[in-house]
């Protein structure tokens, strides 16, 4: 089951997603391309020279448009693989990347960075997986690698539509130094639990207490089947990590995340669990501006955040008291050196 959190209007003034479908002229080539097209056999297909001559148009209106996602099939050239970001945490891996094969995602939350990233609200999947695997072969002739394969957008989530993580997977499981992480809000464990659970394949749920959920997650499924999805793949044998990432400045947030907590470890084995993360909600100074422009109604958004090295983020010490309180939850049920905290550089 899924909650519906955008507005009620937003159901009836847009067209249903992918109702429109650019397809680069080289991606048409692909199998894949056909078999997407396939899926969507009432959608108005247009043929593109290049994904960004539509998707980086100015003037776009990213909101808008995710209201209404159009899909682009394309190509992706040049570098596939990218060192990972300072914002983001790397869990102990020297090594640490990511990639992504396909930019944006579905679900729609208040605090996604991508609405600042990206001129558009439309969802572009690049087709050449081999390639991404081509490159991710020579950086393992050089060093073990671990990749997050959800980044910048929710894989699993389409994996209907791509199959993508299951080609993830399978390519981890026969390059025995590639660990890979695949981040989701999905409950979309279903779609892979055919296969063989991969130590090298980290099944990572973001998870926040349903007022924090329904509050901003929207289109996202509620955190009890997220959690569900979570224990099936435990007791399959999945890595699973949890994400407590990111924790926000809710009303009464101490009662929420408290309740939350021992729902969470109610719910799931907690001797079972892989790891965990925690981290406040952060987000660059300039995607934040962008973002405030075109969700003037957030009361998310609105909170008179502090910029520290280009970084927007709660008031420092209400962020580390909210930071050690979680924490100190969550010591509770894992050790703590299954425990990774965002630190600010
Ligand atoms: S699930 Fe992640 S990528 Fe998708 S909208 Fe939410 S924050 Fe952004």
């Amino acid at each position: 089951m899924t909650h519906s959190n955008s507005p009620s209007q937003a159901q009836t003034i847009y067209n249903p997603p992918f109702s429109r479908i650019y397809v680069e002229r080289e991606a048409a080539e692909y199998p894949l391309a056909k078999q997407i097209l396939a899926r969507f056999p009432g959608a108005d297909v247009v043929e593109i020279e290049h994904y960004k001559d539509v998707f980086n148009r100015s003037h776009q209106s990213f909101y808008h448009q995710k209201q209404a996602q159009a899909l682009i099939l394309a190509v992706k050239k040049g570098t596939l693989i990218y060192p990972g970001a300072p914002v983001c945490q790397n869990f102990g891996n020297r090594h640490f990347y990511y990639t992504s094969n396909i930019m944006n995602c579905i679900y729609d939350c208040e605090y996604c960075y991508l609405q600042g990233m990206y001129p558009s609200g439309n969802l572009v999947v690049f087709l050449n997986q081999e390639d991404i695997f081509s490159q991710a072969e020579l950086l393992l002739k050089e060093h073990p690698v671990y990749l997050c394969v959800s980044y910048d957008t929710d894989l699993l989530a389409l994996e209907g539509v791509t199959g993508f993580t299951r080609n993830w997977i399978a390519f981890a499981e026969s390059h025995p130094d590639l660990t890979i992480e695949i981040r989701t809000k999905s409950a979309g464990f279903a779609a892979i639990s055919d296969m063989t659970p991969s130590k090298r394949a980290i099944l990572a749920w973001t998870i926040s207490p349903d007022a924090a959920a329904l509050l901003c997650e929207h289109r996202a499924p509620s955190v009890g089947v997220r959690l569900q999805s979570a224990k099936a793949a435990l007791d399959m044998g999945w890595p699973v990590r949890l994400c407590f990432d990111p924790l926000l400045m809710l009303p009464d947030a101490a009662k929420l995340y408290r309740e939350f907590v021992e729902e969470v470890f109610r719910l799931l084995p907690a001797e079972r669990i892989l790891d965990v993360s925690v981290g406040p909600f952060r987000i660059s100074a300039e995607y934040l501006k962008q973002i405030r422009k075109s969700r003037p109604a957030s009361a998310l958004l609105s909170y008179p955040f502090e910029i520290h090295g280009g970084v927007a983020s709660y008031n420092r010490e209400a962020c580390a008291a909210l930071m050690n309180y979680v924490y100190g939850l969550l010591t509770e049920h894992v050790k703590p050196e299954q425990i990774f905290r965002y630190e600010e550089e």
